[in-house]
This record gives C-alpha cells, structure tokens and sequence, in this order.
C-alpha cells in the first residue's frame, strides 16, 4: 500500500515508533543518569488507546511499528499490547527496542503474541563497563536474552550501542568478533545531545565517521535499505555473519532520508525526535468514534514537518532525554 502519510517535501512515512511507556529500571548515564522519576499523574496509553493508534497509522499506510519506551516490556500488558497491533494485516513488521532485562525470560511469549523483530541495547561487552553505563549489573542475563532470541526463533537481532568516546569506541575489533559467527547487526548510534545530557555529550560524542572509516579499510561495504527501514547504513562483509550499522544524526542530510513519525506513551504525535511540543491525539483516542477525525488530524499535522532537525545548533526542542520519546 502506498502511503498517504507525505509531508512538505515529499517524504512518505511507512514507519512509526511508538512509546508505551516513560518508566524505565536502568540508569544509563546519557539518558536516565538518575533513574526514571515521575511527573504528576501521568497515564499512558492505554491497551484499547494502542490499539485505536495503530488502527488509524495502518490504514494510512503505516507498515512498521516500533515499540519503545522507558523500558517497552515494563508494562504488564506487553504481550497483549503486540497481539493488538498485530490484529492489523498492513503491519507487517512489528518490533520492539528493549534494554532486554526480561528477553531471557519472555521473548518466546512475545513471538508468540506476533513480535517479527527486536533491538537490544548493549553499549559495552565488558560486564563490568555494562554496569557501569546502565547502573544494573545485567550483562549476563542481556546476553542469555539475545541467545534466547535466537531460540525462540528470530533468525537476526539488532544491537543498539551508542557509541563514546573513551568508553567504547576503541572496542570496534571485540564487536566485530562478537558478530563474526552471529547473525546481529550492531549499530553503532552517536550520542545525541539533550537537554539533559550536555556534559556527556561534550565530553563523549564522537562521529560514526571513525568507524565508517576502518569499515571501508577492511572491506566492508554498504547494503541498501528497503523504504520501511531504519536510519542506520548498513555494512556487510564476507568473513562476518553480523552486520554493523552507523546512525549519523549529525551527518548532513540525515533527514532527508526520514521516514518515520512518533507518537509518546501520553498520545502526542511527533514529527521529529528533536521536534515540538506534539500534536495531542488523545482527546480521539477514546472511542471509534473520532477514527475519521484522528486520521485527519494525523495527516494534517504531518505537514507542519519541518525539513530538518536544529540539533547542529544545539538545539534540541524540547527533549531533556529519549526515555519519554523512545530515542
Ligand atoms: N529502554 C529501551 C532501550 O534502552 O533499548 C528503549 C528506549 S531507549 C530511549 C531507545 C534507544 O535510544 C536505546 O538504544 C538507547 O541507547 C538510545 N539512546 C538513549 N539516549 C540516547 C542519546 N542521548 N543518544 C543516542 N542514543 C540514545
Ligand atoms: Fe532506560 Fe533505555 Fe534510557 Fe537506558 S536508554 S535509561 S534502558 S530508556
């Protein structure tokens, strides 16, 4: 189906990252330093509010949903919450960004339910380092996550790490063996900066174009991408099983390749990760009644997409941190 979600510059969306909920239980140091903290009376979507949402995203064209968070597999209902977007024949692909404390234990219930794919972030190999970033000492059981991942019977699964300088960006050749017998693909995503992470972000980003470059030198070379997919360009070699991805949010025209839309555990639609306040959805979220309304509003909204993101001038909207929007 042909999307009918086109904004200002002819960019179609196909792909729609969902947050379910702000609540996360890491700490990682450039997201949630302090741990998740609630504000005011905050109620996330609920289940018959996902599946309104997702309705309304299929029937314009929406092809892949991503669920996110805070911690998506914190909620109670997750299993129920991945059969209902699933009751939806037009979305095909249904994944989910998990920080994977609970894979080990329930990704075969999340098969089951219709997940078709998951990322897990891991930002170092070292257990000890792991711990140190995330503030939980869960290296081994994220681990035994992804094997159970291969079990439950996904043939890929994609590992997010973002990549620091002085904290990982010297680990590329232990990556690279990690993945040369496994079919992961690693994505190495930059440190974005936001409100709250100035510090980290000076005293740590580094460009994906360091890596990019000893790719190149050793033979990797870059896969093209279906339109449904994600941001990262993808490397392939011959000697490696695994695949590496760079997300360059920096790199000029990083947007122009922009497919996708957000919508935050609390129903604002969001145009960009660095955007806005959000365009409310969920005074239409209560009933099928307003379905005719909330694709309106949808597809309207959509056009006040803006080209690009200001992050190149530091400014980035209103994001303290990606928990509440799902990075
Ligand atoms: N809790 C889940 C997890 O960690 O996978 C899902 C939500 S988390 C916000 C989604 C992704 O955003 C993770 O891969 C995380 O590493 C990434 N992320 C968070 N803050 C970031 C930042 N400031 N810069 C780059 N990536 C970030
Ligand atoms: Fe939680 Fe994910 Fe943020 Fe880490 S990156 S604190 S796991 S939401």
């Amino acid at each position: 189906m042909v999307s009918q979600l086109t904004d200002a510059f002819a960019r179609k969306f196909y792909y729609l990252r969902l947050s379910i909920t702000d609540v996360c239980n890491f700490r990682c140091n450039y997201c949630l330093p302090d741990g998740y903290k609630p504000t005011g009376n905050k109620q996330f979507l609920t289940l018959d509010e996902i599946r309104r949402v997702s309705s309304a995203f299929a029937e314009l064209g929406t092809e892949k949903i991503r669920l996110t968070g805070g911690e998506p597999s914190l909620r109670r209902d997750f299993v129920d919450i991945i059969a209902t977007i699933r009751e939806n024949a037009a979305i095909k692909t249904l994944a989910v960004t998990t920080n994977g404390y609970r894979m080990a234990r329930d990704i075969q219930h999340w098969r089951d339910a219709g997940l078709t794919a998951v990322n897990v972030s891991v930002d170092s190999l070292d257990a000890r380092q792991f711990h140190a970033i995330t503030g939980e000492d869960k290296f081994t059981q994220v681990m035994a996550g992804i094997d159970a991942a291969f079990e439950a019977g996904f043939s890929k699964v994609k590992v997010n790490t973002v990549l620091m300088r002085s904290v990982n960006d010297h680990s590329l050749n232990t990556f690279m063996n990690w993945i040369k017998d496994r079919p992961i693909q690693l994505r190495f995503i930059e440190l974005m900066e936001t409100g709250d992470g100035s510090d980290i972000f000076r005293k740590h980003h580094v460009s994906g174009e360091v890596i990019r470059d000893k790719l190149l030198a050793q033979g990797w070379q870059r896969k093209t991408q279906d339109r449904s997919a994600g941001p990262a360009q993808v490397f392939v070699h011959s000697d490696y099983q695994g695949e590496i991805g760079l997300i360059m949010p920096y790199e000029k025209d990083f947007c122009e390749t922009c497919n996708r839309l957000r919508v935050s555990a609390v129903g604002n639609l969001h145009l960009c990760l660095f955007g806005e306040q959000g365009i409310g959805l969920r005074d239409l979220l209560g009933d099928d009644e307003h379905r005719e309304a909330l694709i309106a509003r949808i597809q309207s909204g959509l056009k006040s997409k803006k080209q690009t993101h200001f992050l190149h001038q530091g400014n980035s909207g209103i994001t303290q941190n990606l928990s509440f929007i799902g990075g």
